[in-house]
């Protein structure tokens, strides 16, 4: 068998090794020391804006503190975009919270300005006005921040921003996980740039950051013996993991251009083909980190994203559905949902390609060769 080419594997720079082994060397083997705080430290320096950066165990943990932060509780709600991976939305169910989803527009394929805030005035006109609006940045590609962040403003609705697929790329020059009244980052193995496990809350405000900080480490109150006042968390990142994060930060700007050269080479790659269509950059104010490189096929003569799939599969090729939506999850099936059937649209044509920052030339054209074959064999008369 070929070895596998896979969706997105780590791909590690030369650095992260010697994080690890300081930390070794020093006994820093915890939930908190020199790697934490430097890396947190190059995340706000690579963000900028002034924001403040709390180092955690998943992106998962970062949306759930952001949402305690903000006073989410039992019977609120919480407006989520609804095409996204579930850990954007399942925080909003460990408060008790009710999640309402919205659909995304087809430019972005975020959550569309215009179905927010019919959301947000159907909300209210029910009795209810959301504590909280989660926007995700899917694939790396930013959401129409403006137009949602001055409805949030207009709503005085606070935003969280899920940049998890999203390190690197910015919107109208500034980067993303700094537009919103906070934003998480993910660090999980298949991201952009990986710690194994582990997140980051992100916030201009650095109240909250410190409050993140204190509920993480099981919310202990100032005093000598255990005292607590507050339910707490263990949702620290380690600094070992803090190591790798440290060596990473040295190459994401690299590991930002090799994702884009991916795309690039898939888009010239099916120029010809016009039943596979790409999300461009709607204009020069998007800038994608290209996370994954995804693209949309139209069913013709039974080649669909579902047979490409599935030949590649037998190729030692992993390739992923775009991301279900949520409205359409039976764990969700009670939430409400705002939508024009966007996302159910790009849920059915949408395939994620082989994306890793390590793939090679070689790589790269064995996928793009074992697509257009896909295309070929179906084009030939049946005999
Ligand atoms: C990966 C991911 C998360 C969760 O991050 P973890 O670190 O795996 O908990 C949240 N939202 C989106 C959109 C993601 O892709």
């Amino acid at each position: 068998m070929n070895s596998k080419i896979w969706l997105s594997s780590p791909h590690m720079g030369n650095n992260e090794f010697n994080f690890v082994k300081e930390a070794f060397d020093t006994n820093w083997i915890a939930p908190l020391g020199p790697n934490v705080d430097g890396f947190e430290k190059d995340l706000e320096t690579f963000l900028g804006n002034e924001v403040h950066v709390a180092a955690l165990s998943s992106g998962t943990a970062a949306l759930h503190l952001a949402l305690i932060i903000l006073g989410v509780k039992a019977g609120d709600e919480v407006i989520c975009q609804s095409m996204t991976f579930s850990a954007s939305a399942n925080p909003i169910a460990y408060q008790g919270a009710l999640p309402v989803f919205v659909d995304s527009e087809d430019r972005t394929w975020n959550m569309s300005p215009e179905l927010l805030e019919v959301a947000i005035q159907d909300r209210i006109s029910n009795g209810k006005k959301p504590k909280a609006i989660i926007v995700v940045h899917l694939y790396g590609m930013p959401a129409e921040m403006d137009r949602i962040m001055e409805i949030a403003k207009r709503y005085e609705i606070p935003v969280v921003e899920d940049a998890a697929e999203a390190l690197g790329s910015t919107y109208k020059g500034q980067a993303l996980g700094t537009f919103g009244d906070m934003a998480i980052l993910s660090f999980n193995g298949n991201k952009i740039i990986t710690t194994s496990g582990g997140g980051a809350l992100v916030s201009a405000n650095e109240a909250w950051i410190k409050k993140a900080r204190f509920l993480a480490t099981q919310a202990r109150d100032n005093a000598p013996h255990y005292q607590h006042s507050e339910i707490g968390y263990n949702y620290r990142m380690s600094n070992i993991c803090a190591g790798i994060g440290r060596g990473q930060m040295e190459v994401l700007k690299d590991r930002v251009e090799k994702r884009r050269a991916n795309f690039d080479f898939y888009k010239k790659a099916f120029a010809a083909n016009t039943d596979i269509s790409f999300a461009d950059e709607p204009s020069e104010a998007y800038y994608s980190n290209r996370w994954l490189s995804t693209v949309l096929v139209e069913e013709t003569n039974g080649v669909s994203r579902e047979s490409i799939r599935l030949a590649l599969e037998k190729e030692n090729i992993e390739c992923r559905p775009l991301w279900k939506p949520m409205h359409l999850q039976p764990v969700f099936a009670n939430a409400p949902y705002y939508g024009d059937g966007t996302s159910e649209k790009l849920f059915e044509k949408g395939l994620c390609l082989p994306s890793g920052s390590n793939l090679t030339e070689d790589e790269l054209h064995k996928v793009a060769t074992h697509i257009q074959e896909c295309f070929k064999v179906s084009a030939d008369p049946v005999v």
